[in-house]
């Protein structure tokens, strides 16, 4: 592989010439972008609209814990929870609106964000998802969810939807380490994580999960035990990102008098990169980087120049002359 086309999924850089072509690694393409991704299933650019529908978190309100993740804020992850209340209508026209204004994009994703989308009984997720995929311009659902919160019942409205638009199911693994689970108040172990995914096999919709490297406590080696078992769980696509920190949350508290260092910009990288070598070259890859607004930001400041981390990605990979799946 000697050429490299940019993958920033915020950006506008990939070659829609690339999308032609059978593989990402074709395209010249050095991991399984999930911008490129969609621009070759819809035939255009597609972009997420982030929706609140107003849920809390079984974490947050005392069911299986109380207090919410340690680094849980969830205005700072999610821009339609900074906005005021509207309904899932109105969040997307005005998302729409919006997007179309900063990008050359016609077609979204209606994406459940904020707290844990399926944490209502079935009667209400349903009008709910219903409005989203209503829209005209909405051409799939995503929704964002712990592994331990999919009662069978959900998992078959979810299988059901599946079965009208495209859709995916982002379920917060985090880690495999138990330790680690407990250290950020995560109120279920990796076990129901392993769960959620055997039980959403084969119900039509994408199983994505979210990983954070540079968790307090855990090494390099830790953390390759989790590539490893995202390559063994034979899910279709992950969300990766360092641990960063936002105001008024007991990470901050943590941060800030010392007892929790952040990775180092070159640190991550390396290690992002080594986590990239050890997937399947067929698992989507929809995020490298994490961030939050400025306003909500703690650190580590290297994040804020999100563009910057996405190039010296790509770099790294280029340097290395390596790509997602080499060392499978
Ligand atoms: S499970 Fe998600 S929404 Fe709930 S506290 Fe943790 S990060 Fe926040």
């Amino acid at each position: 592989m000697n050429s490299l086309t940019r993958v920033n999924i915020s950006s506008e850089e990939i070659d829609l010439s690339s999308t032609a072509k059978t593989t990402w690694r074709d395209a010249g393409l050095r991991y399984y972008a999930y911008s490129w991704y969609l621009r070759k299933r819809f035939g255009e650019r597609i972009q997420k609209i982030s929706l609140d529908a107003k849920f809390t978190c079984p974490n947050v309100d005392g069911t299986v814990a109380k207090g919410g993740c340690t680094f849980c804020d969830n205005r700072s992850f999610s821009p339609s929870r900074r906005e005021p209340i509207r309904d899932i209508t109105d969040q997307l026209a005005n998302g729409i609106t919006r997007l179309k204004r900063r990008y050359k994009v016609d077609r979204f994703i209606a994406y459940f964000q904020p707290a844990t989308n399926t944490y209502a009984p079935v009667d209400r997720l349903r009008p709910l998802y219903e409005q989203a995929i209503d829209h005209e311009k909405v051409v799939g659902l995503s929704i964002g969810t712990r592994p331990d919160c999919v009662a069978e019942d959900v998992m078959d409205l979810l299988q059901e939807f599946a079965g009208r638009t495209f859709m995916s199911v982002e379920y917060g693994m985090q880690t495999i380490h138990n330790k680690s689970l407990d250290w950020m108040n995560r109120g279920h172990h990796h076990d129901a994580t392993i769960d959620a995914i055997e039980r959403s096999r084969g119900r039509g919709f994408e199983i994505c999960l979210h990983v954070i490297l540079g968790l307090p406590g855990e090494t390099h080696e830790d953390m390759m035990a989790t590539a490893a078992e995202v390559a063994r769980l034979n899910i279709d696509s992950v969300k990766i990102h360092n641990l960063y920190c936002v105001k008024n949350t007991k990470l901050a508290d943590q941060v800030q008098s010392g007892e929790v260092t952040l990775m180092e910009r070159q640190e991550y990288i390396k290690t992002l990169v080594d986590f990239l070598e050890r997937i399947p070259s067929d698992v989507l890859v929809e995020r490298t980087i994490g961030d939050a607004p400025p306003q909500f930001f703690v650190g580590p400041s290297w994040c804020l120049d999100k563009s910057a981390v996405l190039r010296a990605i790509d770099d790294e990979l280029v340097r290395r002359d390596t790509w997602q799946g080499k060392l499978l």
